[in-house]
C-alpha cells in the first residue's frame, strides 16, 4: 500500500502531521507511515507508533545527531522509498524549512512549503499558505507523482486524534553528513517558545521605550502569560527574535492573545490567527487589531497596563 510519510524532528509537531495525516491519507487511501532519526529517537517512535502512524521508521545512526539536513534528507528519501511514500510532510521548523526542498530534490518531486493548510479534494492534496505578505492565501496542487510538504506547526491539531498500535522498523539507512560540528554554543539573550504557550502578551510599538516593556513584563507575570511582540520591537533590538510573532515569527495558536500597543498589521496577525479569544488595548479606536478581536479596550497603555495588573492581583 502506498503511503504519506510524515516527518519531525520535534515530537509535538510529528505527533500533529501523524493525528492530520492519517485523515488526508484516509481520503486518498494511502496508508500513514512517521519516520524518527538521531540518537534515542526509539522514544519518539513508539510515541508515534501509539499516536496512529501504522508503521514508524527509526534510525538512530549517529549521522542524524543534531539533524543536518543534507543526512536527514538522504536518509527520509531512502524511508520514502522503503515506505512506498507518494506524499511526505515534513513539519516546516527551522530544520525542516531546510530539509523539505532537498528531499523534494532527491525525490524528483514537487515541494510547497510553508503550508498553513492542507486539504484532500478529488483525489488530490491542495494546499494553503500565505501570499503577498499575508494579504491572501495561495492554494497550490503539486503535479509530479510523489509530493512534498512542508508544514508548519500547529496546522493540525492533535485533539481527538484515535490512539494506534502501529509497528517500528528499523532499517538499515546509509547516510553521512558533509556538516562537521566543531563547536555548539547556546544562543544568546533569552528563549521562549510561543509556538507552545497557551497565554501569550503581545506587545508593539505603543510602547515608548525599552524600559517600558516592564509593564507588559508585569501584565504577563499577573496573567501567568509569555511575551511576544511585533517585529518592529525585535528590530529596535528591545527584544530577541524568538518573541516576534507573524509572518517572519511564531505562528501561535494560544487560549488567549492580548495585545498592547499593537496596530494589527496583516503580517503580524496571521501568526495569532489561530488564538482562541483575541484580546487588545489600543489607544486608537480605529487600530485594525479591533477587528479582529473579541475583546477591546480604547485606551493608553501607560494607564491601562498598571490598573489591570492591579486588578488581576486582587482575583
Ligand atoms: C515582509 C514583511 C514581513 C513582516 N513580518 C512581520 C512579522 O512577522 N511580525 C510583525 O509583527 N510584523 C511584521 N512586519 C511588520 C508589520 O508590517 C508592521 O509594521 C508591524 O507589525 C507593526 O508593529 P506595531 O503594531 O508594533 O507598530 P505600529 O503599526 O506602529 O502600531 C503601534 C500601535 O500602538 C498604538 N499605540 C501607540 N501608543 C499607545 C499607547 N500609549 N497606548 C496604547 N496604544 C498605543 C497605536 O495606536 C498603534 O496602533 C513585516 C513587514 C514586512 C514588510
Amino acid at each position: 500500500m502506498a503511503a504519506l510519510l510524515v516527518y519531525s524532528e520535534k515530537i509535538d509537531t510529528a505527533r500533529e502531521l501523524v493525528a492530520g495525516g492519517k485523515q488526508l491519507a484516509a481520503a486518498l487511501g494511502l496508508g500513514v507511515s512517521a519516520v524518527a532519526l538521531g540518537p534515542g529517537a526509539g522514544a519518539a517512535a513508539s510515541e508515534l507508533a501509539a499516536a496512529g502512524a501504522d508503521t514508524v521508521y527509526v534510525s538512530e545512526d549517529a549521522a542524524f545527531e543534531g539533524w543536518p539536513a543534507d543526512a536527514v534528507a538522504a536518509g527520509l528519501a531512502q524511508v520514502a522509498d522503503i515506505a512506498g511514500a507518494t506524499v511526505v510532510l515534513v513539519g516546516s521548523t527551522r530544520r525542516g524549512k531546510e530539509t523539505a526542498p532537498r528531499l523534494a530534490q532527491k525525490l524528483g518531486a514537487g515541494c510547497v512549503s510553508d503550508v498553513n493548510g492542507l486539504i484532500a479534494e478529488d483525489g488530490d492534496l491542495v494546499a494553503a499558505r500565505y501570499a503577498f505578505g499575508g494579504a491572501t492565501t495561495a492554494r497550490e496542487k503539486v503535479a509530479t507523482p510523489v509530493k512534498v510538504f512542508a508544514v508548519m506547526p500547529k496546522t493540525f491539531s492533535v485533539e481527538g486524534a484515535i490512539a494506534g498500535a502501529g509497528t517500528v522498523e528499523t532499517p538499515t539507512l546509509d547516510v553521512k553528513s558533509s556538516v562537521r560540528v566543531v563547536d555548539r554554543r547556546a544562543k544568546e539573550g533569552d528563549h521562549v517558545n510561543l509556538d507552545a504557550a497557551p497565554l501569550i502578551v503581545g506587545v508593539g510599538r505603543g510602547f515608548n521605550a525599552r524600559e517600558d516593556l516592564a509593564l507588559g513584563d508585569e501584565l504577563a507575570g499577573a496573567l501567568g502569560a509569555v511575551v511576544g511582540c511585533t517585529k518592529s520591537l525585535a528590530d529596535f533590538e528591545w527584544l530577541g527574535e524568538d518573541r516576534i510573532i507573524g509572518l517572519s515569527g511564531a505562528k501561535t495558536a494560544p487560549d488567549l492573545y492580548l495585545g498592547v500597543g499593537v496596530s494589527g498589521q496583516i503580517q503580524h496577525t496571521v501568526g495569532v490567527a489561530g488564538a482562541k479569544l483575541i484580546a487588545a488595548v489600543n489607544k486608537d479606536k480605529e487600530a485594525p487589531i479591533f477587528a479582529m478581536a473579541d475583546y477591546g479596550l480604547v485606551g493608553d497603555l501607560y494607564e491601562v497596563l498598571p490598573a489591570l495588573v492591579e486588578r488581576l492581583k486582587n482575583v
